[in-house]
């Protein structure tokens, strides 16, 4: 038996199998290999990706200033930047697949992407299907209004104010569970709304500013995105809905990938993050 192995094993070397892979140490451990492998490394996923050399970001970009396209065609944002970084420390491109921000879960899950960066609320029903990173950013739903409206009060007040009314939102984020009166997910007292649901932030705005919807229930920066985009006519309410911490996502288990990632975000988080948010809300 041992004999046989010995000279399988010539035979893999001879055909530079195990001298690519780096290993001299096989005679201790391999005879327990039963997939052929004899090498089981302690970063099997970033290893993946530096072999590809491609890490491939899966992101919804219309979601300004995180995520979204420049006039030139390109997607740029906060989280491309701090993206990049984790490119670069792994010494590979970064690819980004644009999607609706619904698919991006599953498609992780799938495999069609390494990571998420979108923006992304650490949920407890998210923390069912995907693992995340450190959070790099703290945010809250807000309510934008037409500037005319006199909604106003806490949180309690205006979620009784919005029951019934046509909220729009971009679809399967917090703010559209919290539109959807999903308390448990989000705290949301709301009753029975008309939940109008978009692809986007930027269409979201633009229903409410020619009054399909009453209002908008969306993440604070993007909110303020779409205010700056609708000259005027549209306004955020004080009251904050929610507390909410973005990271990104990896699928579950990938933990090497997600110290790599939490190595980058442990350098972003605070001034730099902040200094980003500047910079490409101006853009
Ligand atoms: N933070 C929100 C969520 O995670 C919205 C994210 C987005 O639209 N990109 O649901």
């Amino acid at each position: 038996m041992k004999k046989k192995f010995a000279l399988a094993l010539a035979a893999l070397m001879m055909t530079g199998t195990l001298a690519a892979c780096g290993s001299t140490n096989t005679n201790n451990n391999a005879g327990s290999a039963t997939d052929g492998t004899s090498v089981t490394s302690e970063t099997p996923n970033v290893d993946a990706i530096k072999e590809k050399g491609e890490i491939i970001m899966l992101t919804n970009a219309a979601f300004p200033p995180f995520e979204y396209q420049a006039d030139d065609g390109s997607i740029q944002g906060v989280d491309v930047e701090i993206a990049q970084a984790v490119a670069d420390k792994l010494g590979v491109n970064l690819k980004i697949v644009d999607m609706d921000f619904n698919s991006i879960t599953n498609s992780l899950k799938s495999g069609k992407g390494d990571f998420a960066a979108a923006g992304m609320t650490i949920t407890e029903e998210r923390l069912k299907q995907v693992d995340f990173s450190d959070e790099y950013v703290t945010s809250s739903q807000v309510v934008v209004v037409r500037s005319d409206s006199d909604l106003e009060g806490d949180k309690a007040a205006i979620d009784a104010a919005l029951s019934g009314k046509n909220i729009a939102v971009q679809e399967g984020t917090t703010g559209d569970w919290y539109a959807s009166g999903d308390e448990e997910n989000t705290g949301s007292t709301i009753k029975n709304a008309n939940v109008l649901q978009y692809k986007s932030a930027t269409e979201a705005g633009l229903h409410l500013a020619n009054g399909k919807a009453d209002a908008i229930i969306i993440d604070q920066k993007p909110a303020e995105a779409i205010v700056a985009a609708n000259d005027g006519k549209l306004k955020i309410l004080d009251t904050k809905l929610t507390d909410e911490q973005y990271a990104f996502a990896v699928q579950k288990g990938q933990e090497d990938l997600r110290d790599v990632i939490n190595e980058v975000i442990a350098e972003y988080k605070g001034d730099k993050v902040d200094e980003l948010i500047t910079k490409h809300m101006g853009a």
